[in-house]
């Protein structure tokens, strides 16, 4: 349960046995309430918890978790108290989470993300996960830098799943923010199973990832009716095959590099190599999401050539398909599109969809 109300100085009594109200104690403790314990079945009773109400604003709660709701004195708690119930987790260890930020701040987070933050009592963070001010997401949590650069690991990927279950193991609740979606690269199945294999709880709250994201965000969509069915996402770091280049460019579809920017050269060498049209429009999206972001748009032959030209440098999504076109038409039609009418945004009589720019090369700020 996540409490959202401000508990600050508020008296709580936790009545259970030790082994079952540790996550409990902690929770309230994070909501700011002073907590105190009755953890032995004996003994608990009603002057006990007014007394310890008597210490604060007079304000009583009772969080009786698992067995104590046959405890003597429970039942009588509740003509004084509030009395909550709780089943007990029956782990008292922590949890980790992974979750995923999205391509770069706040706004494209899931409530999900948002929440596991607000809860979190430990956060690992790195470069890719730019969500924001994690003093106010994360407002009670550690936060650790574990960024990586490209070639440099700060924080070896070992250590990394080291660090959360050391600090799930000690009743922690571990955020692991990962850029985009966890499970897009970026290692997330590795930490799932290290967690899994330490018998450390783990969820994963999905992410916006860069591989859809990125290219819409300049107005490039990653499929298209009559353009383009199939979108496919490849890591780029490695060259590709002649037999992978083959079948991405049978696909006719559109192919959305991460982690490619610095292999220009290579992968649009294999894509020629393997037929591609050397006019295919291609693009690099550079740092989406942020005050920074711009994007190359070229012929694919062309492409590695604009992109050192423009100093590209990673993170940048590289998009090469029919559907790079589609911001330009959109661009082109806004220049030119008269203000709107109720009718004639919905009747019939609009001109049919033609794909007629370019790809010369553009270099577009944001
Ligand atoms: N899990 C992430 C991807 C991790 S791999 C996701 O789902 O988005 C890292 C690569 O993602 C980078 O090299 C780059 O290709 C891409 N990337 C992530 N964020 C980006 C951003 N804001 N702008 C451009 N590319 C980005």
């Amino acid at each position: 349960m996540l409490i959202e109300t401000d508990l600050t100085g508020v008296p709580v009594v936790v009545v259970g046995v030790p082994e079952e109200i540790g996550r409990v104690v902690r929770r309230f403790e994070r909501a700011g309430a002073v907590v105190s314990v009755w953890d032995r079945p004996a003994g608990v009773g009603v002057a006990d918890v007014a007394a310890a109400g008597a210490e604060g604003a007079g304000t009583r709660i009772a969080v009786v978790v698992g067995q104590a709701r046959t405890w003597p004195g429970v039942d009588g708690l509740r003509r004084r108290c509030v009395v909550i119930e709780e089943a007990s987790s029956g782990w008292e260890g922590g949890r980790a989470l992974l979750v995923g930020a999205g391509p770069g701040g706040a706004g494209l987070m899931t409530l999900d993300a948002l929440r596991a933050l607000a809860e979190a009592d430990v956060v690992l963070g790195d470069r890719l996960a730019a969500v924001g001010d994690l003093t106010t997401l994360a407002p009670r949590a550690e936060v650790i830098d574990v960024g990586k650069r490209p070639g440099h690991h700060a924080v070896p990927q070992r250590q990394i799943e080291a660090l959360m279950i050391d600090r799930a193991a000690r009743g922690l609740t571990v955020v692991r923010l990962k850029g985009g979606d966890p499970y897009v690269f970026g290692r997330g199945s590795e930490e799932v199973d290290a967690l899994v294999a330490a018998g450390i709880p783990v969820t994963v709250i999905p992410g916006v990832t860069s591989a859809v994201a990125v290219p819409g965000a300049v107005g490039i969509p990653v499929t298209q009716r009559d353009v383009s069915h199939t979108f496919t996402v490849v890591s780029g770091h490695v060259p590709l095959t002649p037999e992978q280049a083959g079948s991405l460019v049978a696909l006719r579809g559109t192919i959305v590099f991460l982690m490619g920017v610095q292999n220009l050269v290579p992968l649009s060498n294999a894509l020629l190599a393997a037929g591609m049209d050397p006019t295919m429009p291609a693009a690099v999206v550079e740092r989406g999401f942020t005050p920074d972001q711009r994007s190359v748009v070229a012929g694919l032959a062309d492409l590695a050539r604009e992109g050192a030209r423009a100093g590209v440098a990673p993170p940048a999504v590289v998009v090469v398909g029919e559907v790079v076109r589609q911001a330009e038409v959109w661009a082109r039609r806004r220049r030119h599109a008269k203000p709107a009418t109720p009718a004639s945004r919905l009747g019939p009589g609009q001109p049919a969809r033609r794909h007629t720019a370019s790809p010369r090369a553009v270099v577009e700020a944001r």
